[in-house]
């Protein structure tokens, strides 16, 4: 990603093929560390919520809501921010699913995040669309989920395990790890 060492300018900068910059010249030091993310299955009656991304990385795809995680936040507090951004309402009964690795490609830069996945109810449809990152919003029943329809490996991955755990339409799948509520 970088050429050249940011602290000091020198060509000489040295990547461990991994996370670690390492400046020959000054001794910079910098680690391209996993970034946290979250997303959530969302359940609305018999359907499972989910979006038509309106833009790369995966444009046209079927996403969760949800994104990074902000410095300074936790993953619970980021799970009910982007749901609140992304279809302008609250979702009830969060609770933590799963984890997946995911590499993200944004313009130039290549993110490698660690996605939680976290499984929660609306009693709504979606009030407004974040139209900067949503093309519409979809709700599919179990039957009608088409996995390779969904953008990332992480979230392939989350949406597998909850179907296969999801024995009938009465019993919605879930951990019992319950996220406190957004104050
Ligand atoms: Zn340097």
């Amino acid at each position: 990603m970088f050429r050249h060492c940011p602290a000091c300018g020198a060509p000489d900068l040295a990547f461990d093929g991994c996370n670690r910059y390492d400046c020959r010249t000054c001794g910079f030091l910098f680690y391209q560390n996993t970034a946290a993310a979250c997303g959530v299955i969302l359940r609305y009656e018999d359907a499972v919520l989910l979006l038509r991304r309106g833009r790369e990385p995966a444009l046209g795809m079927l996403d969760f809501p949800g994104g990074f995680v902000d410095p300074g936040e936790s993953a619970e507090r980021a799970v009910q921010r982007e749901i609140r951004e992304e279809i302008g309402i609250d979702a009830r009964d969060l609770r933590y699913f799963c984890s997946g690795p995911n590499r993200y490609q944004f313009r130039d830069v290549l993110y490698h995040t660690c996605d939680l996945v976290f499984t929660g109810t609306i009693d709504e449809p979606p009030r407004s669309l974040q139209t900067s990152e949503v093309d519409a919003y979809v709700l599919v029943k179990r039957a009608e989920i088409r996995i390779e329809e969904i953008a990332f490996p992480s979230l392939r991955s989350a949406m597998d395990e909850y179907i296969s755990r999801w024995s009938s339409d009465d019993e919605w799948p879930g951990s019992n790890v319950t996220v406190s509520p957004l104050k």
